[in-house]
């Protein structure tokens, strides 16, 4: 890697008058962390699980954010889990108390949904008055985005966006069937498959939004609180890095202007990115094919 500095001082050796420096817009991304559904407990139990989760952050220096789903949470071991992610410094978001489809339920019990996690989680010394809609749902109609961003906006909660979707909950779906079979199952098959699907899909949503007009901006990635990431995610951390992304802390990224973009166009799961090239009439046609369907028919032909 040619350094910024080595970079700088063979130009001043050149001359005198540096050149405007030209280099890669730094990749920068922050981990978002859904749900806590805490009852797998295969090869990991639940405790164990979230130890190997701090660990990975504390090891790459990198403070998270966890999008809180109070239900699975609402007991004493739950709140252990919690607050041990606020003792190590993580932000706590709200994820509504029950993770209902916010498309499809009405929106006053959706609200209440809302508040009802926020009373449960204002406990937390890290707890911020930013939400993740479960699903990624906005709202299915243009009305009830229009209401909930009212909402949000009236209780002072930010919506904490996608740029890169990690599409991990599939792939944890699938490994936990074929722990759930044999607990002892060789799991180094679905290690690769899920670091090259991670560092593809980072690098799709990195170049749909230079193409967009967003560079530089600081992604959150879409992961959660589950047996793939206890054991995988330090692989990913260490893959995203070698290929030149840092990362930066999760309260950092949301406090970008960038995540107070409001498109119009409901966000139906979708990464804020591909919702605004929607609106650009950019179609997303380069989306890696391999990770359509939500990678099913790789992983088929991978026998995972
Ligand atoms: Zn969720």
């Amino acid at each position: 890697m040619i350094s910024r500095r080595g970079f700088i001082v063979g130009a001043l050796a050149m001359g005198g008058c540096a050149p405007a420096i030209v280099s890669k817009p730094i990749k920068k991304i922050a981990v978002t962390m859904d749900d806590f559904s805490l009852g797998f407990d295969l090869r990991l139990n639940p405790r164990e699980r979230n130890e190997r989760i701090l660990e990975t952050f504390e090891k790459h220096k990198h403070k998270a954010a966890g999008f809180v789903t109070g239900r699975f949470v609402d007991s004493v071991f739950g709140n252990e889990i919690v607050q041990s992610w606020s003792d190590a410094g993580h932000m706590i978001g709200n994820h509504t108390y029950s993770h209902m489809n916010s498309s499809q339920e009405e929106v006053g019990i959706i609200k209440a949904d809302i508040l009802k996690n926020d009373v449960l989680l204002s406990k937390y010394a890290s707890y911020e008055k930013i939400f993740r809609f479960p699903f990624l749902a906005e709202g299915g109609t243009p009305e009830k985005v229009g209401e909930y961003r009212n909402f949000l906006a009236e209780h002072r909660f930010q919506n904490a966006a996608v740029t890169v979707d990690s599409i991990d909950w599939f792939t944890t779906d699938r490994m936990e069937k074929a722990l759930k079979v044999d607990g002892t199952t060789d799991l180094e098959a679905y290690r690769t498959y899920y670091v090259n699907a991670v560092v593809i899909l980072a690098e799709h949503f990195h170049n749909l939004a230079e193409q967009l007009g967003y560079t530089g901006i600081p992604h959150a990635m879409l992961m959660h609180h589950n047996i793939l990431n206890a054991l995988f995610m330090d692989d990913v951390l260490v893959a995203l890095r070698e290929q030149g992304w840092s990362l930066v802390d999760a309260k950092e990224a949301f406090a970008d202007p960038f995540y107070s973009l409001k498109p119009e166009t409901p966000t139906r799961g979708r990464s804020l990115l591909s919702v605004l090239a929607q609106e650009q009439g950019i179609t997303d046609t380069k989306f890696p094919s391999a990770y359509r369907g939500f990678g099913k028919k790789t992983m088929d032909a991978l026998g995972l």
